[in-house]
């Protein structure tokens, strides 16, 4: 009995296993591709929505070169890594004669208002190198300015090169978005629409 299982179960047990890993197999090997050849192929963007990249501004709906971003802090003091820092804006400064028009308003015993700093940042600047990618900061954001970034393609080749200015990169995004389509691109598009 010994030696039949061992001859004739075992090596139709070890079959049945070698059948079911290739019945696995068979049904990934038939299902469509999930990855590309990169850089030969690349991801559509539609299909980078769900990546969590590095942590960046949003930009006002009808400006998209200036963040939602209101200055309040809160994601520089909820930040565990501490890899946020804001800089409020200042006041403008006045001129010399906007200076004595008020002060000669206020003698005259006239309501003067001084002007108020705006609610944007002077700097946003994130550590990337730090991050945890933990989302408190986008969870925390009463403006809702911040969101990960869908860019899968971005790299750094040194921890200098990971601590970016989200002010500077909202600027750069906002100029590619309102940059025109070069011909090329415009005239294959319009080709991939109608057919
Ligand atoms: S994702 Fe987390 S670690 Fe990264 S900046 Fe936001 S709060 Fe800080
Ligand atoms: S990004 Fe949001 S949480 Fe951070 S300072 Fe601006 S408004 Fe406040």
């Amino acid at each position: 009995m010994g030696k039949f299982k061992e001859n004739v179960i075992q090596p139709l047990i070890d079959c049945w296993s070698l059948i079911v890993g290739l019945k696995i197999t068979g049904k990934y090997f038939c299902k469509p591709l999930v990855t590309v050849h990169y850089p030969r192929q690349v991801i559509d963007d539609e299909n980078l929505e769900t990546y969590g990249g590095h942590v960046e501004l949003i930009g006002k709906p009808k400006d998209p070169a200036t963040p939602k971003c209101i200055s309040c802090m809160m994601c520089v003091t909820n930040c565990p890594s501490k890899c946020l820092t804001v800089v409020k804006s200042k006041p403008p400064k006045l001129t010399a004669e906007e200076e004595a028009a008020m002060k000669a308003a206020e003698e005259a015993g006239e309501k003067v208002s001084k002007p108020k700093a705006p609610k944007n940042p002077a700097k946003f600047l994130y550590d990337y190198s730090l991050c945890s990618l933990c989302g408190t900061c986008i969870e925390n954001c009463p403006a809702k300015s911040l969101k990960f970034s869908n860019n899968i393609y971005w790299v750094a080749t040194s921890r200098k090169e990971m601590k970016i200015d989200l002010l500077a990169r909202l600027k750069e995004q906002a100029t590619e978005l309102s940059a025109p389509v070069p011909k090329t691109e415009a005239v294959s598009a319009a080709a991939e629409k109608e057919a």
